[in-house]
């Protein structure tokens, strides 16, 4: 049986040698994101309503199947809004329902605060990790006199955010946007300022 979810395309892109397409789908959960990557070989799977490629930012409803690998068996246009709180995204026909299916009821140790700063990136350093590598930032608040250093890891399951993190500059101002776990940062965006 098929799963649905909806999402947002974070990674569409022909692999030439490979011969097929690799997406990337960031699903919003409640105060966490996933990345779902499949390879996709039929083309007609990847048009939207107006028969055009999707294209990154686009927000989906998709179905798969999870055997091995995650197998994309539609996609189509949604209009999907965030819950203020938690972010999980719902199709926007149900907004009007009070509460969230994501947060309401949630146990508050499993709430996390969103944050969003300007920072100043102190190191960005590849390493390897147990399952992936990954590029470990450290990070400090450029406004406060505050010398906290936080810490974030991007992994290569948001190819987007990971192939940027080589260029980039130790030193530059970013704005960030993460949940926020004590001083561990899960980064949803990551701008030079
Ligand atoms: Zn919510």
């Amino acid at each position: 049986m098929s799963s649905t979810d909806l999402g947002t395309i974070k990674f569409l892109e022909y692999q030439q040698e490979k011969g097929y397409f690799r997406l990337v789908i960031a699903v919003n959960l409640a105060y966490k994101t996933k990345y779902l990557s499949m390879n996709v070989w039929k083309e007609e799977l990847l048009r939207n309503s107006s028969g055009q490629r999707f294209q990154p930012e686009d927000t989906v409803r998709f179905a798969y199947d999870q055997d091995k690998y995650i197998k994309l068996v539609s996609l189509t246009d949604a209009l999907v809004e965030f819950c203020p709180t938690c972010y999980c995204g719902r199709e926007r026909i149900e907004t009007l329902r009070v509460d969230c299916q994501g947060c309401s009821g949630l146990q508050p140790q499993l709430q996390r605060e969103r944050f969003n700063e300007d920072m100043i990136l102190n190191s960005c350093t590849p390493k390897t990790y147990r399952y992936s590598t990954g590029y470990h930032l450290e990070l400090q608040l450029s406004a406060s006199g505050d010398t906290t250093s936080y810490v974030a890891v991007i992994f290569p399951n948001n190819p987007q955010m990971y192939s940027r993190a080589d260029n980039f500059k130790v030193g530059a101002t970013y704005n960030v946007t993460a949940w926020k776990n004590n001083k561990l940062l899960d980064i949803i965006e990551i701008d030079q300022i």
